[in-house]
């Protein structure tokens, strides 16, 4: 689910390099059917787990959890692309297999240039931070045309849009991946997806937050997806990790502060619920969550994301409804005390 936002989409996927040995890949928004809203370019990441020249290890992917147990083959440069260098006895210097985090959209578009990213190289695994069709919708083209396993966190029910066909390895929050140099630990983030996963790299400093933490803007938390009891559980989760130096989330641009990021994400959702508790206090008869909304965001959020406030709204109401703070009757809510 994209998150509420109106910045343009860009017009055409693009590929930057964000470090060494790690690019993202921008692709345009698209819209979805069930959403009537657009959202923010999705970032998808490419990580290369070399060096791999010493690390080859044979035919098949070789990746694999837990403590030495996995590896990043090598590839001849220009494998995949059905290339050789012309004229050549000698053999091409290995390339190092990569890691793709996120797999974007379903379309054409996207996994081809998610495939044009990764350019040839092994492609180790997929690991998804969750499975909204923006995030988890390539998984299953790019998985076939790379020969690749998938990892994501199972949900009962799966979130809104998952590929039904979608088969991944079930990774829990905690665990252990190492893929030739590169080690990621799975880190619990529920709150915007019941399925959601980070992954940090702890030896980088590196942390991919998919939809839990934005480059930019206010992610959806709400029915029937989110939960803000969750969410914030998960902000502070991810502000006691150690180390990060930036996060990349599946939305905006790099978070270079990311203490100052996280702490300002938990700000923002108190001071909605804070509004939310004042405008019902200033309505002893009860307010509607559409009316919430236009007292909350009119002239603040664009009329075409009103409804994704509106989630979030539910989703603020919820919270307080579990902590006996509000109550409800009907479509028509009141603060307790
Ligand atoms: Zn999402």
């Amino acid at each position: 689910m994209p998150p509420a936002s109106d910045k343009q989409p860009q017009p055409v996927p693009a590929i930057e390099a964000l470090a060494p040995g790690l690019e993202a890949v921008v692709l345009p928004s698209e819209r979805s059917p069930w959403l009537s809203a657009e959202g923010m370019p999705v970032r998808a990441y490419v990580i290369e787990c070399g060096p791999a020249a010493e690390q080859a290890a044979g035919p098949g992917a070789g990746a694999g959890r837990g403590a030495g147990a996995g590896a990043c083959p090598a590839a001849a440069a220009g494998a995949g692309a059905g290339t050789r260098p012309a004229g050549g006895q000698q053999r091409p210097p290995a390339r190092p297999a990569v890691v793709l985090i996120d797999s974007g959209y379903a379309t054409r578009l996207s996994v081809e240039a998610i495939s044009s990213a990764i350019a040839g190289r092994p492609l180790a695994a997929i690991l998804l931070t969750h499975r909204h069709p923006d995030h988890g919708g390539g998984a299953r083209a790019l998985a076939a045309r790379h020969g690749s396993p998938v990892y994501a966190a199972p949900a009962a029910p799966p979130p809104l849009g998952a590929d039904p066909e979608l088969r991944f390895r079930p990774l829990a929050g905690g665990e252990r991946l190492v893929f030739g140099g590169l080690e990621l630990v799975s880190v619990p983030s529920p709150g915007h997806a019941p399925d959601h996963l980070a992954y940090h790299v702890p030896a980088r400093g590196w942390l991919f937050t998919g939809d839990a933490v934005l480059g930019e803007g206010t992610v959806v938390v709400g029915p029937p997806d989110g939960s803000l009891a969750d969410y914030l559980d998960t902000i502070e989760r991810l502000a006691a990790l150690e180390p990060v130096s930036a996060i990349f989330g599946g939305h905006g641009p790099p978070v270079t502060a990311p203490r100052a990021r996280l702490e300002a994400i938990r700000r923002h959702r108190l001071m909605r619920l804070e509004q939310i508790r004042r405008a019902l206090a200033a309505a002893p008869e009860g307010l509607s969550a559409a009316e919430l909304v236009q007292r909350l965001y009119a002239g603040e959020v664009p009329a075409h994301l009103l409804a994704l406030a509106q989630v979030s709204v539910l989703g603020s109401l919820r919270y307080l409804q579990e902590r006996g703070e509000v109550s409800a009757e009907g479509e028509r809510y009141r603060l307790e005390r």
